[in-house]
């Protein structure tokens, strides 16, 4: 439910508040930068009509309602305006859901000390503000290379001091978030990891934000219910990755669902990016399903490129040269009109 209070309300009758929805069995949420007058409150097993009726009852309630989505904190029902997730970085904060698209660049897995270091000289002098890079990898067969695990985190820790760039990474267990928190400034969720609910939880109580990418085949109701795990166990900041889902066809990859950019900024107020490498697995389709993205506003793009793609040690068909990237990101600068034109069109701003 959501519980607006009267503009003056009192801090004791905040609190009165607050304790009768916690005497009905109900969990407060406080949405960190949310105004205090606006209360959130989950629970399962509570008499949620009767705690409505009690709190209409107190001359500091403005509004009681419930909240219909199955979705609460991550819905629009909850929160009107959108959510910026802010990333550090040393060269300063990085906005996603901001003024300006977001782009985070970089290879598949981290290999090696000069791989790394090359790919994020390149992709920040290119434009990129984020460094991408697993160390994690989830793969399909136990005999590929399954990433350098921390050797991985502290190479893109040294890229992120050489370069000012953040850096993202994935993390695929709940026992190792305490580990990869040290290094990575944004934590990614994998496509496989996207229901893992001990991870989600774990994710929850950190405080650094958290990529959710889509799962292999999960519809946007189960996507908006993963967030929900993460920001209902105290973490506000997610943001959403399309990176295609499986279906019928085979000619790609897997299937950029585009509409689901619009889609999430009517249902959500949490930021939203595409990944269109592992959206259609191959290079020469990456430029145009980029162009796209920023075309409908996404808030951001995560692009796989690598100093020699036919080297990699994954994902090399769909990652980019280092000068296809470089040639993506100008060709992208003529897309900024329509990116502004998308967002001021956007349901709401
Ligand atoms: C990746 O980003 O390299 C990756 C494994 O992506 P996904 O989880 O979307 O398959
Ligand atoms: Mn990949």
């Amino acid at each position: 439910m959501i519980v607006s209070l009267i503009k003056h309300a009192t801090p004791a009758q905040i609190d009165e508040v607050a304790d009768r929805i916690r005497s009905f069995g109900f969990r407060l949420h406080q949405s960190p930068g949310a105004e205090r007058s606006v209360m959130g409150a989950i629970g399962v097993g509570g008499d949620l009509t009767a705690c409505l009726e009690s709190l209409r009852a107190l001359p500091q309630v403005e509004r009681a309602v419930p909240i219909s989505a199955p979705y609460k904190f991550v819905s629009r029902e909850y929160r009107e305006h959108r959510t910026v997730v802010r990333i550090p970085s040393p060269a300063g904060p990085i906005d996603i859901g901001g003024d300006d698209p977001v782009v985070m660049a970089g290879p598949c897995s981290v290999e090696s000390e000069a791989q790394i270091m090359e790919t994020a000289e390149r992709v920040a002098a290119a434009g990129a503000r984020i460094l991408r890079g697993g160390a994690f990898k989830p793969r399909t067969s136990p005999y590929e290379f399954q990433g350098l695990a921390e050797d991985g985190l502290a190479l893109l820790a040294r890229a992120r001091e050489r370069t000012g760039l953040a850096i993202v990474t994935e993390v695929m267990t709940d026992s190792d978030v305490a580990l990869v928190e040290q290094y990575t400034d944004l934590f990614q969720v994998g496509s496989r990891n996207m229901q893992n609910f001990a991870l989600l939880k774990a994710l929850g109580r950190s405080r650094r934000p958290v990529l959710l990418k889509r799962g292999l085949s999960s519809t946007i109701k189960e996507w908006l219910m993963a967030a929900e795990y993460v920001v209902g166990h105290g973490n506000p900041n997610v943001i959403f990755c399309e990176r295609g889902i499986r279906t019928f066809e085979t000619a790609t990859r897997n299937t950029c669902d585009l509409a689901a950019v619009p889609l999430l900024n009517e249902l959500t107020h949490l930021p939203v990016i595409v990944d269109p490498s592992h959206a259609t697995g191959k290079r020469s389709l990456v430029p145009a399903v980029a162009r796209a993205a920023i075309a409908i506003g996404a808030d951001g793009l995560m692009v796989e490129a690598h100093p020699a793609p036919e080297k990699a040690w994954s994902d090399g068909a769909q990652s980019l040269s280092l000068d296809e990237f470089d040639g993506m990101m100008r060709m992208l600068e003529s897309y900024r009109e329509l990116w502004r034109q998308s967002r001021l069109e956007l349901a709401y701003a």
